[in-house]
């Protein structure tokens, strides 16, 4: 007898049969149309962000990866860390990129957002990549100063000079001559990564290598 399994697709709500062109992780699934829409890259590559040694990323940001990540984010559907973390692992297992790392950090949140939001997306992840790479995640060495307008809902220029003086990091002691992995959860212009990027160098980082969830299809030329 076969026995039939269904789960819940975390992208569209629908329950679905398990089909080989699913994911299943413990709890929830993405089922195979979901997964055909998802654009995944292999975006690497350096763009000029002046103190990022080099960016990747394992998905482009369309309309699905949007619509999870609003999920995440605002919706405090905590299981998108497992989703977006194994997209990263899939990236990284197929790409390397961070074979020379030495830690990962990730960009923080400022306290108030926290405190509305109840957790940082991108420290989830980030959890997750340290623990399956066996690297220290250094959680306490980058700190949000500012708490700022989102970058969202700003222009180019407006997102540079919004994040100028944003982020500290701390504990030069541990970071210097380091090489680290600065995980985020979209990268649009660069600006966030680059404004936390210049810090860590500040405090002795040889290396920041990003890594992003999500990037805008701009990338994708
Ligand atoms: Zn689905």
């Amino acid at each position: 007898m076969n026995v039939k399994l269904y789960y819940n697709c975390i992208l569209c709500n629908r329950r679905f049969e398990r089909t080989p062109d699913c994911k299943i992780f413990p709890g929830f699934g993405v089922c195979g149309k979901c997964l055909a829409s998802v654009k995944f890259s292999d975006y690497g590559g350096f763009e000029g962000i002046s103190y990022v040694d080099y960016i990747i990323s394992p998905l482009y940001y369309t309309p699905i990866i949007k619509s999870a990540m609003a999920s995440f984010k605002f919706g405090r559907q905590r299981a998108f860390a497992t989703f977006f973390a194994d997209c990263i692992i899939q990236y990284l297992n197929k790409n390397g990129g961070i074979d020379d790392a030495d830690a990962i950090v990730s960009v923080p949140l400022s306290k108030k957002r926290i405190a509305s939001r109840g957790f940082n997306q991108s420290e989830l992840v980030a959890d997750i990549i340290s623990k399956y790479y066996k690297l220290p995640y250094y959680k306490d060495c980058l700190v949000k100063v500012k708490d700022i307008p989102k970058q969202s809902k700003l222009n180019r220029l407006q997102r540079i000079t919004n994040v100028y003086g944003a982020f500290k990091a701390v504990n030069p002691a541990l970071l210097d001559g380091k090489t680290v992995v600065l995980i985020d959860d979209i990268t649009t212009t660069g600006s966030t990564m680059n404004a936390c990027a210049k810090e860590l160098k500040a405090c002795g980082v040889k290396k920041v290598i990003a890594l992003s969830c999500s990037i805008t299809d701009k990338h994708a030329d």
